[in-house]
């Protein structure tokens, strides 16, 4: 999506921003955007829209890449052979090659700026 917000109302997560299972990475981009979020909001303080743009601009990047990767992956499955069991047309990714790191800021030293 575009946005991940409108007014008070903002997305975190898959509701935001899911990415593929061909990732392996779709809890840490949740847990990365949970973060930064509420880091965002807590030193914008009384800036409520302010905090919510930041977020936005901060993290659009990773999950751009991360959903970048998803595509690249091309690992979509197969219909389900038996009933719970989904094969991979090209096997399963190595999830561990696609770790792509984040910078979190360090909110709390910047919470207590004055
Ligand atoms: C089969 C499967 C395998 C996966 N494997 C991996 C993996 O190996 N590695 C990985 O990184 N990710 C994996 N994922 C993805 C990962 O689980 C999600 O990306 C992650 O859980 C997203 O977290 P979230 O907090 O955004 O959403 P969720 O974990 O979906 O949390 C949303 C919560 O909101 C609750 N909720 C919904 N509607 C309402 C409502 N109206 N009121 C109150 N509460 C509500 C739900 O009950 C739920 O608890 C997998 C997902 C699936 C389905």
């Amino acid at each position: 999506m575009s946005r991940w917000s409108r007014g008070r109302i903002v997305l975190v997560g898959d509701a935001g921003y899911a990415v593929s299972l061909g990732t392996g990475q779709a809890i840490s981009v949740a847990m990365v955007g949970a973060c930064v979020l509420a880091g965002e909001l807590a030193t914008h303080k009384d800036d409520l829209f302010g905090g919510i743009a930041a977020y936005e601009e901060g993290l659009r990047a990773y999950v751009t890449r991360n959903q970048d990767i998803a595509l690249a992956q091309d690992a979509k499955p197969d219909e389900p052979t038996v009933e719970g069991e989904i094969a991979f047309t090209r096997g399963i990714p190595d999830f561990g090659a696609l770790t792509l790191p984040f910078a979190l800021k360090n909110y709390e030293e910047l919470v207590r700026r004055p």
